[in-house]
Parts: structure tokens; sequence; C-alpha cells
């Protein structure tokens, strides 16, 4: 079943977007050589609750293991999503992807970004550019009239493009009052195929990219997703709302990319 979203329910995601993209913000001002992934879990758990918000992914079942540990999936370099945030310093030349979700006022928020920890080489950098711009290529296709597939394609033509691999095996979602709903959004697929977009559709797009082989595996721990070449590979998300001419983006990354230039100043 697919909800459409009134315009009151988007403003509610909204809310629960913005206030995901300001704990990720809290991440890039602690992001540096020497952090733990566990130290920023328990920065994004007290952001959160603090602004009147629920951790989703806290607790987060899972069919082959116990429930998510933390409150923010932190997934370092051939970590493709679902890291474990643990008590292993960040290292210089390191990326981790920060995936965080919330639930604010019955609605939902989802957004992931990839940090560069402190230097890291410039191939690396590509791909985490690559991969954000694959998600603004996908993002620009969510308009009413176009198709599912339309979006799939653009991210998977502008990451096949530059010679990375497009992870097959997790999609996004249509989000709202659940985190994940219908539809899946596959980074991969047939221009003009797939779900006729309506305006009201909100989803989560996801590219996951690998610098090597799209092939990947389940860690031990039943939550790690690599690479099976544990070659890097990057996340962006934005959660969307499906609007004629120019989709709405509910998510933010402005507030994490202010605190990125203060930074590199
Ligand atoms: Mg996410
Ligand atoms: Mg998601």
């Amino acid at each position: 079943m697919i909800y459409l979203k009134t315009d009151d329910e988007v403003e509610l995601l909204r809310e629960a977007n913005l206030l995901v993209g300001k704990t990720l913000a809290e991440m890039a001002k602690l992001i540096k050589p020497g952090v733990t992934t566990r130290q920023l879990d328990k920065v994004a758990d007290e952001f959160i609750r603090d602004h009147g918000a629920i951790p989703t992914f806290k607790g987060f079942p899972n069919p082959y293991g116990g429930p998510f540990p933390a409150s923010i999936c932190t997934s370092v370099n051939d970590q493709v999503v679902h890291g474990v945030p643990d008590d292993k310093p960040l290292q210089e030349g390191d990326i981790v992807s920060v995936d965080c979700g919330t639930l604010l006022n019955g609605y939902c928020g989802d957004s992931c970004y990839t940090f560069p920890v402190g230097e890291v080489e410039p191939d690396v950098m590509k791909l985490l550019k690559t991969t954000k711009e694959s998600l603004y290529k996908g993002i620009e296709q969510a308009v009413v009239g176009h198709r599912l597939g339309d979006i799939s394609f653009a991210v998977q033509h502008h990451c096949v493009l530059n010679g990375y691999g497009v992870v097959r095996e997790f999609v996004g979602h249509g989000i709202g009052k659940e985190m994940h709903e219908e539809p899946q959004v596959p980074n991969y697929g047939k221009r003009g195929s797939g779900l006729l977009l309506k305006s009201g559709l909100c989803i989560a797009i996801e590219p996951m990219i690998t610098m090597g082989s799209n092939k990947i595996y389940l860690d031990d721990d039943k939550w790690t997703v690599h690479t099976r070449d544990h070659k890097v590979a990057a996340h962006y998300e934005h959660t969307i709302c499906v609007r004629k001419g120019k989709a709405d983006i509910l998510s933010s990354f402005e507030f994490i990319e202010e605190v990125l230039r203060e930074k590199s100043i």
C-alpha cells in the first residue's frame, strides 16, 4: 500500500528530517581522527531525545539476529551500511557513513552522509562526490509524471559511468509514519519503468556505491554489511516529496556542510 501524504503530513516529515540533518551536523563537528563511533552514537542519541524525538534505529528488529543496539549506523571504509558503533577510534584517511533516523510527532526522518576523517585520498573523495551527485540526479527525476525507474536509472547511470559499483541488495523506500513504507526505491533500473510518481509521494533515495565490485556480505554481527573485496563504499540519503516540476527535499545537508566548511578553513 502506497500512502500519498497531505501537505500537513509533509511538514511533519520535514521537521523530523531537519532534526536528522541537525544531528548529522553534530556528527560533522565531532568526526576527526581518534574519535570513536560509540562516542558519536552517544551524542546523536542525546541530541535526538533532547529535541523531543526518538531515534528510530535503536532496537530496530533484525530477522537474522538481535535488534540494532545503537541510535545511528556508522559504516567505516569497506562497511556499506548498518555498521554498528564501537570503541575503535577513527583514523586519518578513513571515511564514515552516518545514517540517522528520527521519529518526531509521529513522523519519520531518515538521511545519511559519508564523512571524510581528516585528509582522505583523492580517489576516495571522488567516490564521495560522485555518490552524492548521483543522489541529486535521482532527486531531479522525482517529479510528477515520471516513473520510479527514472530515479533508479539516473542514480545507476551516473555511478556506472564513473566506474563504480551499485549495491543491489539494499534500496531506498517510502517513508511516513513508518520508516520503511512502500515502494522500494532501487538504485538501479530502467528509464520509464515502474510506479508512476504522484504529488505527495514521500521516499528516501539512498545510493550505496562501491569503489570496486558491488558484491557484499553480512558480518558475523548480523548487521554490518561489507564489500566483499574490502574496497570502500559511500552512502548518501535524502528524504524527499515528489512534486510537480521539482522534488521537495525534506532532509538537509546544509547544516552538515556549513560545519564542514568551517572545519576546512
Ligand atoms: Mg537511512
Ligand atoms: Mg533509509
